[in-house]
């Protein structure tokens, strides 16, 4: 590949650097992809991961692999630390390779979850994020249930037995179905002196109802399916301390505890680390949510060689209010961001600001049923379930994984059985109370 090519730069491959990526398969720019993992993630089925109905193979595929037939890209797994705009490169976190020059550069580093100033709550309440943090999961929930079998103590047993979960967003309420589902019916006939349908499975959620994003029908939709399998669903309430113990929360005036041993976080997200140091770079400020503000085209104010996209960017112009934080916002902007770049190169009128086709939103609660609100039609139930279905399968990178995960979900419909419910590490990690 000729040197002399310009060089698009993408940081982060996931929904957004990805789609940009391949969407530059045959322009003649050189791309070079840098992520600090080897795999691109679909991060919509993470939970089935964490409550073991999937491998964590079946929803992550090798970037090398899903970019090696496209000459003009090249892989590089390393971590960007921090961005020098005067000379145009990226420094990684690797002494042997400390930089890498670009031409333009598309930042799609994505977000993380935000403790909301209680970073010590992370050790206690993981999030939900990466493989590593489904597997963390998948080990907390299932040693949690060989712990609440071998205690003799029955309030202590009844604390390795109740999950707590913060934050009743779509995450949240999908992982709450799950471990209801794995609970009340996976486990039910595989310990012998618990009965795992006992289990507590409480969500919690600051606003006036889960899923503050769906229209008020759905959100009711999704509290009744929530109950039917099982799930406490607690609303306005303000988690204030948690710790091995449990959970404490502010409800109304009054402060409640709950005692569980098993607590997940599912709470708001903030821009990735890289957002605010490249904005520190810039002169530029983020906004609450950490993310950077960009131009209608989504490159940086004053560097219009610079584009920011995905979860990272703050995109306001289209109605005011910055675009919610999903894959479809991610991928369609890595492909318009392509076509501004291309258009430059071929000296091209740009394509006029950058317009989000949002075709709904969707939650699935349990195993056949989902909410899925397409603006024009709202769903609920199986008809729900099947159009979520359909549409992650659709989403899933890898042919190979569509049929493995299409099979397996076939399997868990029809058996309730959840082959992937392995602890990997040993002990299971959970923190423990101090003596
Ligand atoms: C559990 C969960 C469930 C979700 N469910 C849905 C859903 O059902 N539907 C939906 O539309 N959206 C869903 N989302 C949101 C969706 O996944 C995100 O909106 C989307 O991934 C954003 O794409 P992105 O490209 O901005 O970032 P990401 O897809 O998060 O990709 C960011 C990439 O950047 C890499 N990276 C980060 N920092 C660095 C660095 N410093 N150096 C190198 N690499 C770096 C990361 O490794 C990652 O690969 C879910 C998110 C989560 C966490």
């Amino acid at each position: 590949m000729p040197a002399a090519l310009h060089h698009v730069v993408i940081v982060g491959g996931g929904f957004g650097g990805l789609y940009a990526a391949r969407a530059l398969r045959h322009a003649a720019v050189r791309v070079t992809l840098i992520d600090r993992h080897n795999h691109h993630l679909f991060q919509p089925l993470l939970y089935q991961v964490a409550t073991g109905g999937l491998s964590p193979a079946n929803i992550a595929a090798p970037l090398r692999g899903l970019l090696s037939r496209q000459q003009n890209a090249d892989v590089v797994m390393a971590e960007v630390t921090d961005i020098n705009v005067g000379s145009r490169h990226v420094v990684l976190a690797n002494a042997d390779f400390p930089r890498i020059n670009y031409d333009t550069l598309i930042v799609a580093t994505g977000s993380q979850y935000n403790y909301f100033g209680h970073p010590e709550w992370e050790r206690i309440a993981p999030p939900l994020k990466s493989i590593d943090d489904a597997t963390t999961i998948r080990r907390r929930v299932l040693g949690a249930f060989e712990k609440a079998e071998l205690e003799t103590d029955r309030s202590k047993q009844q604390a390795w037995m109740t999950f707590v979960i913060v934050g009743g967003g779509p995450t949240g309420v999908e992982l709450a179905g799950a471990l209801a589902e794995v609970a009340h019916h996976t486990l039910a006939r595989d310990f012998r002196r618990i009965r795992p349908q006992d289990a507590q499975i409480i969500l919690c959620e600051g606003q006036v109802s889960v899923l503050g994003q769906f229209p008020p029908d759905l959100r009711q939709k999704a509290t009744a399916s929530l109950a039917r399998l099982g799930v406490t669903v607690r609303v306005q309430v303000l988690v204030t301390q948690i710790d091995e113990h449990g959970v404490t929360m502010k409800v109304g005036e009054r402060q409640e505890s709950i005692a569980a041993r098993t607590v997940l976080w599912t709470a708001g997200v903030v821009g990735s680390p890289l957002g605010t140091a490249l904005a520190k770079a810039i002169g530029l400020s983020t906004d609450r949510a950490g993310r950077l503000m960009v131009e209608p085209d989504l490159s940086l104010p004053g560097h219009a060689e610079i584009f920011v996209i995905g979860d990272l960017a703050n995109c306001s112009h289209q109605t005011g209010e910055p675009l919610p934080g999903v894959a479809p916002v991610a991928m369609q902007q890595g492909q318009y961001v392509t076509d501004v770049i291309l258009r430059r190169l071929e000296g091209q009128p740009p394509p006029g600001p950058f317009h989000y086709h949002d075709r709904g939103n969707m939650a699935t609660i349990g195993r056949a049923s989902a909410v899925a609100d397409l603006g024009w039609l709202h769903l609920s139930g199986y008809l729900a379930w099947l159009t979520w279905l359909f549409v992650h399968l659709m989403y899933l990178v890898q042919f190979q994984n569509r049929v493995l995960v299409f099979v397996q979900w076939a399997y868990c419909y029809f058996t309730r059985d959840r082959s992937a419910r392995l602890i990997t590490h040993q002990p299971p990690d959970h923190p423990q109370p101090e003596k």
